[in-house]
């Protein structure tokens, strides 16, 4: 098993496939774009296989692929195949530009734990948001998920002045569809602009709900363990809604994930200012069992030991961070 100094074990790998993507989420891409690592750099079909199953030796048992934008690379068909062998639960989180492309692989493969990233319901805002032109691609998609017996998550950014008036029309979504829509706090990275006073916390959108439905008409769920989100529901409807509060409230304590970059490094927590280049380790023939295992086992106890973003030293630790898209979230 993978645990790490203060016992918490790691069977939760998200490997982020590509560093491209097909949209310019303004929180996640820098607007100057990013330095793209060199294709030989990046790893290989086969490379993949091997690394994953590596930490399904060492009891992983979920993986989830994440990038920049998973289904952008060419070989997301061949590469969801070779895993699908590693008998380990199968995730996906995607813009959903491409899900329909992909829908035959992710039933052959088993890929049923899918999240979908919308963060407006408005097209024009979709569109700034994301500085392109594909909102009906992905509501469409969407839609054809739930059609094929699908049921896809929704990750929402929350980003106040932005998107933050459309929160109830988000939970509106879970009346019929049996969804849960994650609200996700706002976190800071390499040049995406972050500051705390544009973050909405747990408490913020459950007050707003409760105005709207009810107090009594908001209903607890049961989280489950590892669960990074705070899961309610509105009495009556079919989904629910959570709040994922990584800077206001973190759930390191119960932390099971590992990340695995698309140029082979592993990164033991989202924010870590560390990381082990274990493509190259695999290339040279190295112990990479040995290095998975004292990569985790450093983990700091809590974000990366950023105590507090709003901080000095919190703002130039996650400035020096790697952007979102360069990690996979
Ligand atoms: N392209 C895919 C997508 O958008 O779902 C997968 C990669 S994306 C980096 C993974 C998740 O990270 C998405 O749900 C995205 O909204 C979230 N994300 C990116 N930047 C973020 C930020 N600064 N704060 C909070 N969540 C962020
Ligand atoms: Fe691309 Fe996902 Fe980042 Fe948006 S959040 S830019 S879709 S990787």
């Amino acid at each position: 098993m993978l645990r790490d100094q203060f016992g918490r074990v790691h069977n939760y790998l998200r490997i982020s496939l590509t560093e491209r993507c097909n949209l310019r989420c303004f929180y996640c891409m820098p607007a100057d774009g990013i330095q793209l690592s060199p294709k030989e750099n990046i790893m290989r079909a086969e490379e993949i296989q091997i690394l994953a199953s590596e930490f399904v030796k060492l009891g992983v048992n979920k993986i989830r692929f994440t990038g920049g934008e998973p289904l952008v690379r060419k070989d997301f068909d061949n590469i969801a195949t070779r895993l699908s062998k590693l008998n380990c639960e199968m995730a996906i989180t995607t813009n959903g530009i491409l899900i329909d492309q992909h829908i035959e692989t992710f039933k052959n493969c088993g890929i049923s734990k899918i999240n979908i990233s919308i963060d407006s319901l408005k097209k024009d805002k979709f569109n700034s948001i994301t500085r392109r032109d594909y909102f009906n691609r992905v509501m469409d998609n969407v839609e054809l998920l739930f059609s094929q017996g699908f049921n896809p998550k929704l990750n929402v950014v929350v980003i106040k002045g932005v998107n933050d008036d459309e929160l109830i029309d988000f939970i509106g979504l879970t009346k019929e569809w049996n969804t849960t829509v994650q609200f996700i706090e706002y976190m800071p990275f390499q040049g995406n602009k972050w500051d705390f006073s544009k973050t909405v916390n747990a408490e913020e959108i459950l007050r707003n709900v409760s105005r709207m439905f009810g107090e009594r008409n908001v209903l607890k769920v049961e989280d489950k363990k590892n669960d990074t989100s705070r899961k309610y529901k509105i009495k009556g409807f079919s989904g629910n809604f959570g709040m994922i509060s990584t800077v206001s409230n973190p759930f390191c304590d119960s932390c099971n994930r590992i990340r695995l970059t698309a140029n082979g490094r592993i990164k033991n927590c989202l924010f870590s200012g560390s990381e082990t280049d274990l493509l190259t380790a695999l290339r040279n023939n190295e112990n990479v069992e040995e290095l998975i295992k004292e990569t985790v086992f450093n983990k700091k106890s809590q974000r990366g030991g950023i105590k507090n973003f709003a901080s000095e030293e919190g703002r130039l630790m996650s400035e020096s961070n790697r952007s979102m898209i360069l990690i996979g979230g």
